[in-house]
């Protein structure tokens, strides 16, 4: 997708405004330099990772055992939180499962709910467009994950107890793609992964880290369709994301 059309899509053309060739060539990221280090690590150990959100021992242990199949499986079949009583097929996730950049979102919403993929409704359009701004696509090297794996009644955020019980499906994600970078979108899933209260303007921009790997926090997309200034944020974000995998 060309950067013209990217910058439409994502609701930036009068923001952004071109003022050389050289500009159009590479206008942001390189305004954009990742930090050398990680100034904001996060000490979470993944075992009390799961054990102080109450998740199960014999559970957590057989998840984490599992491989993509058995992963699918499980995720069909849990009765772990309430959610399972309204959903018409839990979401996994999609993509490359070997990818360095993994995005993790809310939960799945209604069609996501019904065709079995993560993103594929209105916000879904919003994040393929930011990926295209940074020159990524879904499936390839790209991994797309849920916080939650089954939607919540009404697109309501999920409760702590039910990112909890869902935890040790994305922590074996995590495991198995094991992926270079990982996006936090929105405040469920940054929360989840950071263990700690966030609060996405102010945590955007940094680099704090999930069992080593690094993560990058920014809005979800659902938001930004419904603040659209906030895109310009999102359009930082992305070029800060592009910056940090670059220096990997
Ligand atoms: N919002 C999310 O967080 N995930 C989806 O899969 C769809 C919408």
């Amino acid at each position: 997708m060309s950067r013209d059309r990217t910058l439409r899509e994502l609701g930036l053309g009068p923001t952004w405004k071109l003022r050389d060739a050289r500009a159009a060539e590479e206008p942001v990221v390189a305004a954009v330099a990742p930090p050398a280090t990680i100034p904001a690590a996060v000490p979470v150990e993944p075992a009390l990772h799961a054990a102080a959100l109450g998740v199960g021992d014999e559970r957590r242990a057989a998840i984490a055992a599992m491989g993509w199949d058995e992963l699918r499986d499980a995720t069909n079949a849990c009765r772990a939180c309430p959610l399972c009583q309204q959903r018409k097929q839990a979401v996994l996730g999609v993509g490359d499962v070997e990818a360095d950049w993994l995005f993790v979102g809310e939960g799945p919403g209604a069609e996501e709910d019904e065709r079995g993929e993560p993103f594929v409704g209105q916000a879904g359009k919003l994040l393929d467009a930011m990926l295209a701004a940074i020159d990524l696509r879904r499936g390839d090297n790209v991994y797309i994950a849920n916080t939650v794996k089954c939607r919540p009644p009404g697109n309501r955020t999920p409760e702590p107890d039910e990112t909890a019980a869902c935890w040790p499906f994305l922590a074996r994600q995590i495991a198995l793609i094991k992926p270079k970078l990982i996006v936090a979108l929105g405040r469920p899933a940054a929360q989840t992964l950071l263990q700690t209260e966030v609060k996405i303007g102010a945590a955007r921009g940094q680099l704090f880290e999930h069992g080593g790997i690094p993560v990058i926090v920014t809005y979800h997309p659902a938001y930004l369709l419904r603040n659209l200034p906030d895109k310009a944020k999102a359009w930082e974000d992305l070029c800060f994301m592009r910056a940090t995998m670059r220096g990997l």
